[in-house]
């Protein structure tokens, strides 16, 4: 594809590709090791963690995993929530624990996470798990981070050597793509809230991540042509009409859409590939969290079906 126009990476193809090798991944386990099994917990009433774990549980099953939601009361004590995750952690027939987010206010979210043994932190979040990301040994990485280097990789760009810009320093996203590309030998910049000029760092990058939460944040001139753009922003606007006003639905109220972090009108005609959204990025960490319970049972079970390697997993 010429820099003329940016070809779009497909993450939903390739969300479906990475099912498909884990759903024949735990086929190949099967009867080997105990059935992989995910429990999924959220605390108090939240209507889109209600929707997400309905997909986690639809793809869970599509793909041979079992999948378990346990729902705790909003006034559950912070000790309770605690003592539940370590039980669950020493369940053998328990392969992953995934702690839905938001919690109720109060609750540290930090605090819980290190309760699940790193080994079943399917989410990646547990402070062990992004220390062995630090250390150049990665295990269980954050979904939406290994999502985004699939999303990369896939375009069969080499990373050694190439200056790589990453806009979002958070520590689900941001951080953990920035040491990802650090062990596979790029050149990192991390940009954030208080980088004093974005474009600097973006017109010299061979690659831009955005993970902000801005829509429009970056445009094409402030890209070196041929870039390559993964867009992991996801942000509700009002849908406009020609003339820039609102639209409205059959029910009277302003239609919404989900975009990006990234102005596509302008990226499209410089970059010479760029994530969708909704499309790119997310439907890869979907299925990433199902890679990372396989990977989990393989940590658990090593001595019979041996350990997994990272350069595997993307
Ligand atoms: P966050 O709020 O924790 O972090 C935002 C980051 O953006 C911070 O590092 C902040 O310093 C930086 N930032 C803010 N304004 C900036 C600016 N003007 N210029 C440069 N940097 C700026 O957010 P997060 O949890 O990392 O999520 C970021 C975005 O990614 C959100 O839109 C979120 O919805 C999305 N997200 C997508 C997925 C997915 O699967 N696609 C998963 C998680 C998060």
């Amino acid at each position: 594809m010429t820099a003329d126009h940016a070809e779009l990476i497909d993450g939903r193809a390739l969300g479906r590709k990475i099912r498909e090798q884990v759903a024949a991944e735990v086929e190949a386990l099967a009867g080997k090791i105990p059935p992989i099994k995910l429990v999924s917990v959220d605390v108090g009433e939240n209507p889109a963690s209600a929707l997400y774990i309905r997909n986690q549980k639809r793809s869970a099953e599509s793909v041979g995993i079992t999948f378990q939601h346990v729902h705790l009361d909003a006034v559950t004590p912070e000790d309770e929530i605690a003592d539940f995750l370590v039980g669950l952690s020493d369940d053998p027939t328990v392969t992953g624990v995934i702690l839905q987010r938001p919690l109720p206010e109060g609750v540290s979210v930090r605090r819980l996470q290190s309760k699940i043994h790193p080994d079943k932190d399917i989410e990646g979040l547990n402070p062990a798990n992004m220390g062995y990301i630090v250390i150049g040994e990665p295990r269980l990485v954050p979904c939406t981070a290994l999502a985004s280097i699939r999303c990369l990789l896939s375009t069969g760009v080499v990373t050694h050597g190439q200056d790589v810009a990453v806009i979002g320093h958070s520590e689900i996203v941001g951080k953990p793509i920035a040491f990802l590309l650090l062990n596979l030998e790029a050149t990192v910049t991390i940009c954030h809230v208080a980088t004093q000029d974005l474009n600097e760092h973006t017109r010299k990058a061979d690659v831009v991540f955005v993970a902000v939460g801005k829509p429009g944040l970056v445009t094409g001139d402030m890209l070196k042509p041929g870039a390559i753009v993964i867009d992991i922003g996801i942000n509700q606007v009002p849908v406009v009409d020609e003339d820039g006003q609102p639209v409205h639905g059959d029910d009277g109220k302003p239609r919404q859409k989900v975009v990006g972090d990234v102005d596509l009108e302008s990226v499209l005609p410089v970059a010479s590939h760029v994530t969708p959204v909704p499309g790119g990025v997310g439907p890869v960490t979907v299925a990433t969290l199902l890679s990372n319970a396989v990977c989990a049972a393989r940590l658990q079970h090593k001595d019979v079906v041996g350990e997994p390697n990272w350069t595997d997993a993307i």
